[in-house]
């Protein structure tokens, strides 16, 4: 991603200490949203960065959601949802991963995917990187073909680029 974009999210990030819990520094992308411009820009630059290159978004819900819709509009694509456990009516398959204490699922509708699609999956925040990495599978098992993992932002000390080995990683901001 161009150094501008990059400098135009950092400017537009919030950092919460202990929220949700204590020791989480939370990066909170609402002041980027909320920025007309910004959120515009955002967009441009992500669409550009793919244009041509996938057949559908995948946004993780939620903060996912928010980025994913705008752009496969953006694209002139699909949007596919990988929700929450038990948010999306069946059939559905799930996966399952760890979280630092205790664990959470992943669902999709595999008839969202098409056969051979190229998909990019899109989130706010690349973590622990159990969350992409639980969508990569729910796509790849629905037949998808992930393009790359895009990420507003990346928490680079907490290694999730090692869960998602084999595929692209395009963060705008690493921390
Ligand atoms: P992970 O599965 O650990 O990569 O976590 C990714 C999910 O948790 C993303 O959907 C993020 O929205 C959220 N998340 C994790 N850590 C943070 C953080 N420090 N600030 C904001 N969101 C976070």
């Amino acid at each position: 991603f161009p150094t501008s974009l990059t400098d135009l999210v950092r400017g537009h990030i919030r950092e919460i200490p202990d929220f949700p819990a204590p020791g989480v520094l939370f990066r909170d992308i609402t002041p980027l949203l909320a920025d007309g411009p910004a959120f515009g820009a955002l967009v441009d630059g992500l669409a550009e960065k793919y244009r041509g290159r996938v057949d559908a978004v995948a946004g993780l819900e939620s903060r996912g959601f928010i980025l994913a819709a705008p752009l496969a509009n953006a694209l002139g694509v699909g949007m596919i949802t990988v929700r929450k456990a038990g948010r999306l009516p069946g059939p559905v398959i799930g996966v399952d991963y760890a979280l630092e204490y205790g664990t959470a699922r992943m669902e999709l509708r595999p008839e969202t995917v098409r056969d051979g699609q190229r998909v990019l999956i899109i989130d706010d925040v690349l973590a622990t990187g159990g969350t992409g990495a639980a969508a990569v599978k729910l796509i790849e098992r629905s037949g998808g073909e992930v393009v790359a993992l895009a990420m507003l932002l990346e928490l680079a000390a907490l290694g999730g680029r090692s869960k998602l080995e084999g595929h692209d990683v395009d963060a705008v901001l690493v921390y």
